[in-house]
């Protein structure tokens, strides 16, 4: 190892390098020099960067990196299956105030926890994050201190966000806050814990979404480019729910206050294109680390599919007591759900075996696995002939950053998603015919059984 490796080896720069950074934002606030900021690299991640002349190799900010988790303090807090964690209650529902509800993502419980938090001064802020409008427009995220600011904040949006970083703005004083946010920023808070408790407890109440995946920053450009709105000053929303309806498709705004519509089909294409490889290594699609785990309904009997709802998942007394304090101030109508159906809507079964496979072929790649893998393998089945597939769409991410120029990145991705439309329907014209043929063999078959 070199001078130059070993300063660098104690440091996040070798997670970016390892493509395990997921942009949490943990390094940035636990760095007593503040001697990180997040760049936007040219395939569209959003990665940690330290500044050489302020930072004094202190490592702290390796020992709070839960993108490659480099010991076993993550896997020692992580519940016995850690893809569908612990589970003390399960509901289904929507808050009951107009203004959140209309402007919410899904059910709009998370606000609402939100708005009742805030209003009976249990905490002093909430960590959320909102779409600036601008060129191009971009997520951030900050600390809200009324209902307008939850408001601001509402809806999701699918990209990398260090939401960790907020707590630098917060110093110790004797706040609480009540943060929402995915699985990868609690398991960094986790870690946050073992190296500086004050800073972790500053968080009094983790409101964890369930997440498949984010996308790139590459993806918000390429979306303003199919709208014809790239290079202009802009809003947009992944999936505009009060305009279009539920679950919403995506909508770009000019400063005009014009609105294009492009549908969800759109958002859709682009997923594999613009997903990190390390979204693809993250078991945590549940946020088993949460009080409470809020998501969309998917595959709930009886989820009001026209209008929006939002399923909960208490994972904690803290959370339950959330929860309660919502049920006894009618702020929100939520009904029991059984906590194995949500696993099912949400395919839990299909992403263990595909989280594996995507660890298989990313070792196979040569690449290194966080040191979470040998704690949850033991949770995730061997499905063969994964792995062809799996390694194709680890390599794409990986080739992301090296195209010369945004453009280049873009220009690439419209001939992925050309390719992949064929793929599709090629797939589903042979899905038709086979079935066609089944059908006109079926009757023949039926006839033969029927005269044995
Ligand atoms: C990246 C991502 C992936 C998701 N994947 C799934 C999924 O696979 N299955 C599923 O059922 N649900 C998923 N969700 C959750 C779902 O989209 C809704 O956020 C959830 O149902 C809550 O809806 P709501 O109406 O209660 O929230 P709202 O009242 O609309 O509030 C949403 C809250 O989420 C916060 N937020 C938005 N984006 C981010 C972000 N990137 N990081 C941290 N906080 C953010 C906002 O600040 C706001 O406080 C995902 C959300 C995100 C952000
Ligand atoms: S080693 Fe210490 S000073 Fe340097 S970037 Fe990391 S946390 Fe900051
Ligand atoms: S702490 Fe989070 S943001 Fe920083 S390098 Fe690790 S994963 Fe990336
Ligand atoms: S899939 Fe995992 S790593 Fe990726 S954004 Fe979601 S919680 Fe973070």
């Amino acid at each position: 190892m070199t001078d130059h490796d070993e300063a660098r080896s104690n440091r996040v720069a070798r997670v970016v390098e390892a493509g395990l950074c997921h942009s949490c934002g943990a390094c940035q606030a636990i760095c007593p020099a503040e001697a990180i900021c997040f760049r936007e690299t040219v395939g569209g991640h959003f990665y940690p960067v330290v500044d050489e002349g302020l930072c004094t190799h202190c490592g702290r900010c390796r020992a709070v990196c839960s993108g490659i988790a480099a010991n076993t303090a993550l896997s020692r807090v992580l519940p016995p299956d850690p893809f569908r964690g612990v589970c003390l209650d399960s509901w289904i529902g929507r808050s009951d105030d107009a203004m959140v509800f209309a402007g919410a993502q899904s059910g709009g419980v998370v606000s609402q926890l939100l708005v009742d938090l805030l209003e009976s001064e249990q905490v002093d802020a909430c960590a959320v994050v909102r779409m600036v409008p601008g060129n191009p427009p971009r997520p951030t995220a900050f600390l809200a201190r009324s209902k307008q600011e939850i408001l601001e904040a509402q809806k999701s949006k699918y990209c990398p966000v260090p939401v960790l970083a907020v707590l630098r703005k917060i110093g110790q004083a004797n706040h609480r806050i009540a943060m929402v946010g995915l699985a990868c920023h609690f398991h960094g808070l986790s870690l946050i814990e073992d190296v500086d408790v004050d800073l972790a407890s500053v968080v009094d109440l983790k409101i964890g979404l369930i997440c498949d995946r984010t996308l790139t920053l590459a993806a918000v450009d390429c979306l303003l480019e199919k709208a014809s709105h790239r290079g202009k000053s802009a809003q947009l929303v992944f999936r505009d729910r009060p305009r279009t309806g539920y679950p919403g498709d995506v909508t770009v705004q000019d400063e005009s206050g014009d609105v294009s519509v492009l549908p969800k089909s759109e958002r859709m294409a682009i997923k594999d294109v613009f997903t990190p490889a390390r979204c693809r290594l993250c078991f945590d699609k549940m946020n088993v680390l949460a009080d409470l785990t809020i998501g969309d309904p998917w595959g709930i009997d009886g989820a009001d599919s026209d209008h929006g709802e939002s399923v909960v998942i208490v994972r904690t007394e803290r959370g339950r007591s959330a929860v309660g304090r919502g049920l006894n101030n009618v702020s929100l109508s939520l009904r029991p759900v059984d906590y194995e159906q949500v696993l099912v809507g949400q395919k839990i079964g299909t992403k263990r075996a595909d989280w594996r496979a995507y660890c298989g072929a990313w070792h196979a790649m040569g690449e290194q696995l966080p040191e979470f893998y040998g704690r949850v393998v033991p949770h995730a089945p061997v499905t063969k002939g994964l792995t062809g597939m799996h390694r194709r769409q680890l390599e794409r991410d990986r080739a992301l950053d090296t195209h010369e120029s945004r453009e280049a990145v873009l220009r690439d991705a419209r001939r992925a998603t050309t390719a992949g439309r064929l793929r599709h329907y090629l797939i589903r014209g042979l899905g038709v015919a086979r079935r066609l043929i089944w059908r006109v063999a079926k009757p023949r078959g039926e006839k033969g059984n029927s005269v044995d």
